[in-house]
């Protein structure tokens, strides 16, 4: 048995939802189906969902909410006509489109608003799938604090589900105790088939983009990048974290704790095998092959801080790092690395989106608190990952790393192995980052 989600792109228009139905209507074991607001149809298009942010926001500033609801509501009736769906017993669009019109008017929250495109992109595809509809706010639960509960929203899905075999639910969202609509974060759609795929025990969780898996490398800067075929979830854990995200972070967790393999196939190249990421003390005990390279993929971010403390005899003072870590919490900001010598630390921070005064106020306190004999700060720091089981107890690795970044004449400022030999963290300059990549993805050829 199996869960399929299908993304913003996959439901984005009446012939892309028609290819949706193929692909399920192909999948015997398809036990449920999550399906995401439709998306962008081309570049410049606009998602669903940001049009009822618009749509919301709107309502705030005026009366009328007709003129932000009338694109959404003609999205989603252009596309049922196409399918052929307007008309039919028991299919009444008009009648929820007018609901939510209402439920906008008379001041619904955000969440709610934002998650109709869900609810009405799983409606349509419920009726011309000919499926059960399940609407998520039945079976996905927060808590009072909005924070998502597991444990009831399991014992629901078990419940509600059983019954309803095949059936199409709507991605995003679910209730709070109260009823309320509470969404996930943007993209959120692929925690839903995440948490369906644990609760009911899936033997996988197939979820449906348009890329045909997941890369060695960022294909915007890499010429060549290679699907990779089999992942472990440290593996994806790692590359995600530095970047290369085709999955939302939260949604691995549901599957990962359940040994559930998740499958990322590609709607417009659905013979494509895609990438199978797969639980890593499985992939290690060698339940599942793949091609043996030293590296499974390379991912990076540019933007990143590196504080440079120095103190003699810092290694004398007891609780010295205990109290610049301190001092990194109260600023509020997050440590990624922090390469030490004997009288030297560094703290690397992701620079990103973080106002100057917060790193200010930490270099303040640095110096008043810790009394250091230098501090430094360098700015536009880029820090590249190298990641794969395959490096294990491998030689030469390391050499292998800095021989191609000397061969294409690239400074490092930084290197940090990972103690389970996972990953190797390599620092260059925001301006060398590029050529980095390409040189470290061409030594390996991945
Ligand atoms: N529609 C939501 C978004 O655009 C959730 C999703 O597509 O997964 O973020």
């Amino acid at each position: 048995m199996k869960v399929m989600k299908f993304g913003g792109t996959s439901m984005s228009s009446a012939d892309t939802i028609s290819r949706v139905a193929e692909i399920v209507e192909s999948s015997p074991d398809a036990r449920f189906v999550v399906v995401s607001a439709p998306g962008k149809r081309d570049r410049a298009d606009v998602k669903v969902t940001d049009l009822l942010y618009k749509c919301y926001a709107e309502r705030r500033n005026s009366d009328n909410v007709d003129e932000a609801f009338a694109p959404i509501a003609n999205r989603f009736l252009r596309i049922s006509e196409e399918l052929g769906l307007l008309g039919k017993s028991g299919f009444c669009l008009d009648g929820e489109l007018e609901k939510i019109r209402l439920d906008i008017d008379g001041g619904a929250s955000a969440d709610y608003v934002a998650s109709r495109g869900e609810y009405l992109s799983a409606y349509i595809t419920a009726a011309l799938l000919r499926r059960p509809f399940v609407d998520a706010a039945e079976i996905v639960r927060f808590d009072g604090e909005g924070r998502f509960d597991e444990k009831a929203t399991f014992a629901l899905c078990r419940e509600k589900l059983d019954a309803k075999a095949g059936a199409v639910v709507p991605g995003f969202y679910g209730a709070m105790p109260s009823g309320a609509i509470k969404t996930f974060s943007r993209g959120g759609s692929d925690v839903t088939g995440a948490i369906l795929a644990g609760a009911l025990g899936a033997k996988v969780y197939e979820n449906w983009t348009d890329v045909d898996g997941f890369m060695t490398g960022d294909p915007r800067i890499i010429d060549d990048p290679k699907i990779i075929d089999i992942i472990t979830y440290r593996e994806l854990r790692e590359l995600s974290y530095m970047g290369a995200a085709v999955l939302h972070p939260e949604s691995i967790f549901p599957v990962r704790s359940r040994d559930i393999p998740i499958r990322i196939k590609n709607t417009f190249n659905p013979s494509a095998s895609g990438t199978l990421i797969v639980p890593t003390d499985k992939f290690l005990k060698g339940e599942y092959k793949r091609k043996e390279l030293p590296l499974t993929g390379i991912a990076g971010k540019r933007d990143f801080i590196s504080v440079q403390v120095e103190k003699s005899m810092m290694n004398n003072e007891k609780g010295y790092a205990r109290k610049l870590l301190s001092i990194v919490e109260e600023c509020d900001l997050s440590l990624e690395h922090m390469p030490s010598g004997i009288d030297t630390v560094s703290l690397v921070i992701d620079g990103s989106g973080i106002e100057q005064a917060r790193i200010d106020a930490m270099l303040k306190k640095i110096k008043l608190e810790l009394r250091p004999d230098r501090l430094d700060v360098i700015d536009g720091i880029a820090l590249i990952a190298v990641v794969g089981h395959g490096m294990n107890r491998r030689k030469g690795m390391m050499s292998q790393i800095t021989g191609a970044l000397y061969k294409a004449d690239i400074n490092i400022r930084m290197i940090d192995q990972g103690s389970s030999e996972l990953n190797i963290i390599i620092a260059v300059e925001n301006c060398d980052y590029e050529r980095a990549l390409k040189a470290l993805h061409s030594e390996f050829s991945i």
